[in-house]
């Protein structure tokens, strides 16, 4: 649709396209949150932002996300009570406490926003379109309720998505979940498109609890029962790499948008809209201080000899994981670089509890960090190898930077991502359910030494495709735009 038609279509109806997005209140989901509201501001639409409490502090705090959507006059950021006292970021360990204060304490005040206060339809702009996480079903039903189009954005892997939120029920109806008997290597037959890959292992982690009652399954039970019901689904990642379920993902949701690798499209985008010559490309959207000076440590490493460690936000290790992973990545002799985000060892730990033997390669050949500047490190030459927890966003933003992994799963749907990378995409070693310094020193020479060339040139197969998606005429670029024309089009028709 043209701009003239859609201006047409305004003045016919009184509304103009505004977005609502809402994401859960962790990093990687309003990381996420952010570049999509960025891409969908740069079509000129309205865009609000609806944070938590709990994570604005943090994110206005160590970033400078306010100066930078600043200038865009048709965005704002709005803030709900979560009930949150936690006064930093929190672990994973506490995902459900956050996700049931937010919905306690912020689904009143949400409603009334929506219902009769400024973003409702009694306000000078009213939303027309709401682009909550998928899953805060409680927005979505709100959404619903009102008759407020509703385009849910799901920031896990679609691989996760498909086997173990959506298929959840089919599972539980299949007699695969809860596990009967303790084989984890079974293989899950109920599940369209993934029959020969997913073990019951693989499966999302709580997928292998024995209580159907737990918070989280209801949680997912719930997602999975509201996401088809929406208008659209948005999701991280491009056609090719996901091949393998969007076809079944569409028959239950055909409204579907892969428009990944979304940093990078977003990258692209700012890149394309500005006229400097060198624009600035290092956007943080951390809610953690990000440490730069690894990237000069970086610097004075040659090609692909580094690896690169880090499991992200929310996971957590024991000391004593944290001295097998070690012991591993010195016994590899590969220079490392280390994110130790404050509150992820649990209960901490001080140097006289770490052998002499792990500390003094460290300092000769080693840099730990708080909190690293990931997706630059990742694009930086001199990495070669990933250690990670499998989160989506890291596993997305290792694929476009053409880095393979080893995978060091934690929770939710890290168990499935860790598979993906491991047996679909060829791109990496899934150390899955182990923790033993010498598989890690394995694994690490595996991706870095001995099989170094298979996985790079699978790496930089998947790291084109990424680019081509979000090229011109790449499917990322188009599914954007569809996005976008859905957008107004769902506006107009309110
Ligand atoms: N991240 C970062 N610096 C770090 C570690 C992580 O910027 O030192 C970012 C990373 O780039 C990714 C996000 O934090 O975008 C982590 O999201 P992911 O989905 O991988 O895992 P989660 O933290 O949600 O478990």
């Amino acid at each position: 649709m043209d701009q003239n038609h859609q201006n047409d279509i305004v003045a016919k109806t009184g509304l103009e396209p505004h977005v609502l997005i809402f994401p859960i209140p962790f990093q990687g989901p309003v990381n996420c949150a952010l570049k999509l509201a960025e891409l969908i501001c740069l079509s000129g639409i309205h865009v609000t932002f609806l944070n938590t409490d709990h994570i604005h502090g943090p994110l206005i705090q160590h970033t400078d996300v306010l100066s930078r959507f600043n200038r865009y006059p048709n965005f704002k950021f709005q803030t709900i009570p979560d009930g949150l006292e936690h006064e930093k970021p929190v672990s994973g360990d506490l995902f459900m406490e956050v996700m049931a204060a937010t919905e306690t304490v912020g689904k009143p005040v949400f409603q009334e926003m929506i219902v009769s206060g400024n973003l409702s339809r009694r306000s000078e702009r009213p939303v027309t379109v709401m682009i909550p996480d998928a899953c805060f079903s409680f927005a979505i039903e709100a959404a619903i309720e009102t008759s407020i189009p509703v385009i849910c954005f799901e920031t896990v892997s679609p691989c996760c998505l498909w086997t173990s939120y959506l298929n959840l029920p089919t599972l539980i109806q299949a007699g695969d979940v809860p596990f009967k008997g303790d084989d984890l290597d079974q293989l899950i037959t109920s599940v369209p498109g993934t029959e020969h890959v997913i073990r019951r292992r693989d499966l999302a982690s709580f997928c292998r609890s024995n209580d159907l009652s737990e918070p989280v399954i209801e949680l997912i039970l719930k997602e999975a029962k509201t996401v088809p019901r929406a208008n659209g689904l948005i999701i991280n990642t491009f056609e090719e790499l996901d091949a393998l379920v969007l076809p079944h993902m569409r028959k239950l949701c055909p409204n579907t948008y892969p428009i990944g690798p979304l940093h990078s499209l977003h990258k692209a985008r700012l890149v394309a809209q500005t006229t400097q010559k060198a624009p600035k490309t290092n956007f943080s959207n951390s809610v953690w201080k990000e440490d730069r000076t690894c990237l000069q440590w970086l610097d004075k490493h040659s090609p692909k000899s580094v690896i690169f460690v880090s499991i992200g936000s929310l996971a957590t290790m024991t000391v004593e994981q944290l001295v097998e992973i070690w012991y591993g990545v010195v016994n590899s002799e590969k220079p490392f670089l280390w994110v130790r985000r404050p509150g992820s060892i649990i209960g901490g730990y001080d140097e006289s509890q770490i052998p002499g033997e792990l500390l003094e390669p460290t300092k000769e050949r080693g840099c730990i960090v708080d909190w690293a500047p990931q997706e630059d490190v990742l694009a930086h030459k001199a990495i070669g190898g990933f250690l990670t927890h499998s989160g989506w966003n890291s596993t997305v933003e290792s694929i476009a930077a053409g880095v393979p992994m080893i995978c060091w799963p934690y929770f939710v749907d890290q168990q499935v991502n860790s598979r993906f990378v491991g047996e679909v995409w060829k791109i990496g070693v899934d150390m899955k359910d182990t923790c033993d310094r010498l598989i890690v020193e394995n694994a690490v020479r595996d991706v870095m030494e001995t099989k170094k060339n298979m996985f790079t040139e699978c790496a930089d197969n998947w790291a084109n495709l990424a680019k081509e998606s979000i090229g011109e005429t790449g499917s990322s670029s188009a599914n954007l735009a569809s996005l976008i024309n859905d957008i107004k089009r769902l506006s107009a028709s309110k």
